[in-house]
């Protein structure tokens, strides 16, 4: 079986995460851009930030078979410097322009501010115009519920964004419902200390199915692992789920969400 990991960030991780992926049947990562665990000085940090996203990492990830695709955009934990975000959204068409920038992510929502909001408007603007997929972040802990609806009336409103072509991530069993009930994508993060566990992943999909949903890592600077993605392949494996169906949450879902940008590769199975 293959897997396709649709949010990590690489550029935080060793080479030999690469090849612990691709031992792990990895065949294809995709990498959002976002905060770099300190505030930039300069939009010329962001640019360089994109270059090494589109240039280095798909050069990296290729010496072990894995094909590196990202999302590009001006990210919601320094999106509160309202002038900075749109310096950086300036470039973000010429980035996403690149062979393996497949769309606008993560964008969306960290503390729910008034300009974190706006920045958020800005590039979903940007995003139709261009017909590009969404990857959007929710809030963490106390603030997810709330920033999650924000978005989700937002973008219900809006009157051109077509749900197929965002995605919500970091969900959890408190928004995923309100999110596939209005056609939209959700992902689960796991996380190795906090947050979702696999066997807590799991459960949400034996609550809410396999329609829409997916799962990924995340691996950043903080305590993460791309493995927990493959711990939540046996928690399924281990409770009696079909071979099919974890080959559909794992693959198929993910290279139907991003296969709406023509540059991905993997097709998923009939
Ligand atoms: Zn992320």
């Amino acid at each position: 079986m293959r897997v396709i990991e649709p949010h990590i960030h690489m550029i935080a991780r060793t080479t030999q995460d690469y090849q612990r992926m691709a031992l792990m049947h990895t065949v294809a990562c995709v990498e959002p851009a976002f905060w770099a665990g300190y505030d930039r000085a300069g939009a010329q940090a962001f640019y360089d930030y994109f270059k090494h996203l589109t240039e280095f990492e798909p050069t990296r990830a290729a010496q072990y078979n894995i094909r590196h695709y990202c999302h590009i955009c001006m990210n919601p934990k320094e999106a509160d410097n309202l002038s900075l975000s749109r310096e950086v959204i300036s470039f973000v068409p010429e980035f996403l322009e690149k062979p393996t920038a497949l769309g606008i992510g993560e964008i969306g929502l960290n503390k729910n501010t008034k300009n974190e909001m706006t920045v958020f408007a800005e590039q979903v603007e940007l995003a139709v115009k261009l017909d590009k997929v969404m990857w959007l972040h929710t809030p963490h802990l106390a603030d997810k519920l709330k920033g999650t609806r924000m978005m989700l009336e937002y973008l219900k409103g809006h009157g051109r964004v077509r749900p197929s072509m965002v995605c919500f991530d970091h969900a959890e069993e408190h928004t995923i419902g309100m999110i596939i009930e209005a056609g939209f994508w959700a992902s689960m993060t796991i996380y190795p200390v906090t947050k979702n566990s696999p066997p807590r992943v799991v459960d949400a999909v034996e609550r809410f199915g396999l329609d829409r949903i997916m799962v990924d890592a995340s691996g950043d600077w903080g305590p993460s692992d791309p493995a927990t993605l493959h711990d939540a392949i046996f928690e399924m494996r281990k409770r009696g789920h079909r071979e099919e169906d974890i080959e559909t949450l794992f693959y198929d879902n993910p290279a139907r969400f991003l296969g709406q940008s023509p540059k991905f590769a993997f097709k998923p199975r009939e």
